[in-house]
C-alpha cells in the first residue's frame, strides 16, 4: 500500500468505524489467520470489526483466538448481511476478485457504495478496492497483515494472540516454511512472532497432528487413487462423493492431499479433483514445482486462478468428464511439461 493511501486510512480510522473484514469462500489458514488478526489489531486501535467468511471453515482452525467470533455467511445469513450494509469499510483478505466469496455475497458487495481495503498476495487483483496492498510474492496475506500493521505504526500491538494468528496464516500456505513464496523477510517475521511469546511447537501440532481416523484413511483411498500421467510429469488424485461419504468427511478433510501427488519422483505438476453433488461442482486444486503455471492453467481451463504454484478451479460437468477435460487441455502444455 503506498503511503499516500496508508495516511488517508490512518485518518479515516481517527475515529471509531464499523469495519468488516472477509476472507474467501473455503477459508484456510491463511483466511482465517488473517481476518482474525486484523481484526485484532483493528479492534486495539479503538474500532469496531466483524470477520465475516462465505461458508464454514476447518475444525483444525477452531481453536484460534476469536474464531468463535467469525460470521459463517451461509448460516448467519441475516447477521451477517446486516454487518456488510451496515460496515463503512470492508476489508478485503486472501482474495483478489469478489467472485471468490460466493455468489450469493458477491452481489451483495456489489450492490454496495462502500470503499474496500484489499490486502493479497494472489496474481491478478480486481479493481474493486480503494484501498489496496497486493503484492504476489508475498508467502501469506498472514504476513501482510504483519507488514500492513508495521506500516500504520501498530507493531508494539501486536501480542500473542495477533501473534498466533498471523504465525497460523503464515505456516499453512507456507507449507511449514518449505514453498518457494517463503523468504528470508518470511522467516524474519515468524522470528518476531516467536519473540513475542507464542507457543509456536503447539500452533503445528494443533494444526497437523489433530486428524481423525476417517480423514486418515480417506488419504488412503485418495492414494490409491493416484495416477501418474508419466509423458507429462503429471499426478492427479481423484475423490468421489460416495468416498467422502463413506469417511464421514469434514470440511478441511483433503487440506494437503494434493501435495502427495506432487511429492512422487519427476512429478512437476498434480492436480486433486473432489466431487461435491451438493455444489453440483467438481472441486479442483492444481500444484506445480518449478516454472508450469498453474494459475494460468486454472485460469484458461477450469474456471479458477491463484498463484503460479498453487492455485484451485472448479468443473460443472461429471468427474469423468473433468478428467477427460483434463487430460486433453494437457496436450497443450505436452512441450512445455515433459521438458520440465
Ligand atoms: P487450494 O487448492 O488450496 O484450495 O487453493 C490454492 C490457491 O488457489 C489458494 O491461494 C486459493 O485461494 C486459490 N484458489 C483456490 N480455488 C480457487 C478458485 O476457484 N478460483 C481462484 N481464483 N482461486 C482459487
Ligand atoms: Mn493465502
Amino acid at each position: 500500500m503506498d503511503q499516500n493511501q496508508i495516511n488517508a486510512l490512518k485518518k479515516f480510522l481517527s475515529s471509531k468505524r464499523k469495519i468488516v473484514i472477509l476472507g474467501h469462500k473455503g477459508p484456510d489458514g491463511d483466511a482465517v489467520g488473517a481476518t482474525l488478526a486484523l481484526s485484532q489489531f483493528l479492534k486495539k486501535i479503538n474500532q469496531s470489526t466483524t470477520v465475516i467468511v462465505p461458508n464454514d471453515f476447518p475444525d483444525f482452525l477452531k481453536w484460534l483466538p476469536e474464531s468463535d467470533t467469525i460470521l459463517i455467511f451461509d448460516k448467519a445469513t441475516k447477521q451477517a448481511t446486516k454487518a456488510i450494509k451496515d460496515a463503512e469499510l470492508i476489508f478485503t483478505l486472501d482474495f483478489n476478485t469478489l467472485s471468490r466469496v460466493g455468489e450469493d455475497m458477491q452481489h451483495l458487495l456489489e450492490s454496495l457504495n462502500t470503499p474496500f481495503a484489499l490486502i493479497d498476495h494472489h496474481q491478478q487483483p480486481g479493481d474493486f478496492a480503494t484501498y489496496k496492498y497486493s503484492d504476489v510474492t508475498m508467502s501469506s496475506t498472514a504476513e501482510m497483515v504483519y507488514h500492513f500493521i508495521e506500516m500504520m505504526q501498530g507493531a508494539n500491538l501486536i501480542d500473542q494472540s495477533i501473534a498466533t494468528c498471523i504465525y497460523t496464516g503464515i505456516m499453512t500456505d507456507t507449507g511449514s516454511f518449505r514453498f518457494s513464496s517463503t523468504s528470508s523477510e518470511t522467516h524474519r517475521v515468524a522470528a518476531k512472532l516467536i519473540d513475542l511469546g507464542i507457543d509456536n511447537a503447539m500452533i503445528h501440532q494443533a494444526v497437523f497432528d489433530t486428524n481423525s481416523p476417517e480423514r486418515m484413511q480417506l488419504l488412503g483411498v485418495a492414494l490409491q487413487n493416484l495416477q501418474i500421467l508419466e509423458p507429462f510429469h503429471t499426478a492427479y488424485i481423484t475423490l468421489t462423493q460416495d468416498e467422502l461419504d463413506r469417511h464421514n468427511f469434514k470440511k478441511g478433510d483433503t487440506e494437503g492431499f494434493v501435495n502427495y501427488a506432487l511429492s512422487v519422483k519427476g512429478i512437476v505438476f498434480a492436480a486433486i479433483f473432489i466431487e461435491n453433488k451438493q455444489e453440483e461442482i467438481i472441486k479442483i486444486s492444481f500444484r506445480s514445482i518449478g516454472d508450469f503455471s498453474v494459475n494460468e492453467f486454472a485460469r484458461n481451463h477450469f474456471n479458477g486462478g491463484g498463484h503460479n504454484n498453487a492455485a484451485g478451479g472448479r468443473s460443472s460437468v461429471s468427474l469423468k468428464e473433468t478428467i477427460s477435460d483434463f487430460i486433453t487441455n494437457l496436450q497443450l502444455y505436452k512441450n512445455e511439461l515433459s521438458n520440465e
